[in-house]
């Protein structure tokens, strides 16, 4: 077996077209929920890469999303899966297993489900997915859970997608982000449906719910935004667009 330096995999995925990559410690989120469970039984680290959305696009967003916000999301999912298929490759052929997570199945299921004139969903299949990619990037230290529970990193924000390759490789782990939303209210505020509760916590948020009001964010999703003409997918980017971290670099406050 050839031994891989952490920053040897993250040069590699930037070239493959990753704006961020970080590697995540799974004993951080050893029992969380998988699909199939036990997935990350066998496997010790996450490689977390991060692909950053257009800014400009996102400057347009108001109070829903619009149609090349979903183009760059598309995109941006097309380009994270490529990479983590590279990357998984790359690990296989030195000697380690690796499995590449898809970036998302939300999306893929969107494509085949008509939600038009419907009040609910059969949520569970369409909420879950195969390992929830915030908790491993926040473990990789791509960023912290922000008060919307994106993830917000210190350079660009929440203004980019992730997804993560699982794997046997003792890569050195990264550390986790402390949180820096502060007293910044800007994505409980301009939330078109007040889903966000404003809750300040630390590291990993307690009990979804307490933080998000994640039913009226999904039916929203589901039901209103993905049947805007040209959309079609379950996405917002209200909560992303107006982060401060996105928008600059420093402080909410500076
Ligand atoms: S994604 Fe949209 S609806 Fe959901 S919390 Fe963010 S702003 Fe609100
Ligand atoms: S908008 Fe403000 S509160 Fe919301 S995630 Fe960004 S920094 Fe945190």
């Amino acid at each position: 077996m050839q031994t891989i330096q952490s920053d040897e995999i993250k040069r590699h995925a930037r070239e493959w077209g990753a704006d961020l990559a970080g590697v995540a410690d799974l004993e951080l989120i050893r029992g969380i929920r998988t699909r199939p469970e036990g997935l990350l039984d066998h496997f010790t680290r996450a490689v977390s890469v991060g692909v950053r959305l257009n800014g400009p696009v996102l400057d347009m967003i108001t109070d829903a999303p619009i149609p090349l916000y979903a183009h760059v999301h598309r995109v941006a999912n097309q380009l994270l899966d490529s990479i983590t298929f590279h990357l998984a490759a790359f690990i296989i052929e030195r000697g380690y297993d690796a499995v590449p997570v898809p970036a998302s199945e939300a999306a893929v299921l969107a494509e085949k489900l008509d939600t038009k004139g419907k009040d609910s969903l059969d949520w569970d299949p369409l909420t879950s997915s195969t390992l929830p990619s915030k908790a491993v990037a926040r473990a990789a230290g791509l960023g912290w859970f922000g008060k919307s529970l994106l993830i917000v990193n210190p350079a660009i924000g929440p203004r980019f997608r992730h997804a993560s390759v699982i794997t046997t490789m003792p890569l050195t782990p990264d550390t986790p982000l402390k949180s820096r939303c502060g007293a910044c209210m800007e994505c409980v505020n301009a939330c078109p449906v007040q889903a966000i509760r404003g809750l300040t916590f630390e590291g990993v948020p307690p009990a979804r719910e307490e933080v998000l009001d994640f039913p009226r964010c999904r039916e929203t999703l589901w039901l209103t935004f993905k049947n805007i003409p040209g959309v079609g997918y379950p996405i917002c980017g209200v909560c992303m667009s107006v982060c401060p971290w996105g928008k600059r670099k420093g402080s909410p406050g500076g």
